[in-house]
């Protein structure tokens, strides 16, 4: 999840906030394809507003979304989905269990035939939705699967899969097979610091490894739909945005290490810009990514 305030702050360092005029400007120039079915290939596309990005097929005669945002953000999804396609929605996705991919599959209850997610995913979603006393205002996924899960829909065949752990143990990538579009779900933050979700079985070691595999898994021309970027138009990217990714876990792991043999506290960690050797990413949270980091290398 990210503030508008941190995407604002974020954005204005990124462009230089001498060239934008007002507020209005500020939006345009920054989030062209904000509250906005966005096309990216054949009939599928972004969606941005506020949470994670979500990902859809529209066609005549089949519907596909890949997570949730938001109750309030969904509810305006549909809106815009339906001035597309009047029609159901053949398959729904949770890319993972975070309340902000996965609290507005609610507002799809009895518009959606199913709803898949790794079973980890759902076990997750349950397990925190109890822990909050808020069961009622989830909509659990009804299928889930544990390597691979696949069906066509209109034009398009639909695959997810799943990697093993890496932002939490439950994150799978959901792949439009003509389009070459993977929707990578929380697997990628990109240009900004992640969520590390050691409380949901996150491992960064093996996060390293699962984008590696995601990797190898698609091609040179696999357009990806990231679950969150610095700015929206850093949402989308290729496989290099990955393996930039990995540099910065990578980096991430050894300068925790290092800063650990010497004693230094997570405060004296987290008191820097960025990590080092991995300048790219940026933003607030950089604590979140040190004291994941910490708990993770002491379990070792
Ligand atoms: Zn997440």
């Amino acid at each position: 999840m990210i503030t508008r305030r941190g995407f604002l702050s974020n954005a204005s360092m990124a462009m230089g906030a001498t060239l934008l005029s007002g507020q209005q400007g500020l939006l345009k120039n920054l989030f062209p394809f904000a509250h906005d079915m966005h096309v990216l290939r054949n009939n599928v596309g972004i969606y941005l507003d506020r949470g994670g990005s979500i990902g859809w097929m529209i066609e005549k005669d089949g519907i596909v979304v890949i997570d949730t945002q938001f109750p309030e953000q969904a509810a305006n999804f549909i809106g815009l989905m339906k001035e597309k396609e009047d029609r159901k929605v053949d398959i729904l996705f949770n890319t993972h269990h975070h309340g902000d991919h996965s609290s507005g599959n609610i507002a799809f209850k009895g518009l959606a035939d199913k709803l898949v997610a790794h079973a980890n995913s759902r076990a997750n979603q349950e397990r925190t939705a109890a822990e909050r006393n808020a069961l009622d205002s989830q909509w659990l996924p009804d299928t889930v699967f544990e390597e691979s899960w696949s069906q066509k829909v209109g034009s398009e065949t639909v695959t997810a899969r799943y990697f093993g752990p890496g932002h939490t143990n439950g994150d799978s990538v959901i792949h439009f097979e003509n389009a070459n579009i993977a929707h990578t779900g929380d697997l990628m933050f990109n240009r900004r610091f992640p969520y590390i979700d050691k409380s949901s079985g996150a491992s960064i070691e093996n996060w390293i490894s699962v984008l590696q595999q995601i990797r190898n898994t698609y091609d040179s021309d696999t357009l990806f739909i990231f679950g969150h970027g610095k700015v929206n138009e850093l949402s989308t990217g290729s496989k290099e945005d990955l393996q930039a990714f990995e540099n910065y876990l990578e980096q991430l792991l050894n300068y925790v290490k290092k800063g650990m043999a010497e004693g230094k506290t997570a405060d004296e960690l987290a008191a820097v810009a960025f990590i080092p050797n991995a300048p790219e990413w940026t933003g607030d949270g950089i604590r979140r990514s040190i004291d994941a980091a910490m708990i993770e290398l002491q379990g070792n």
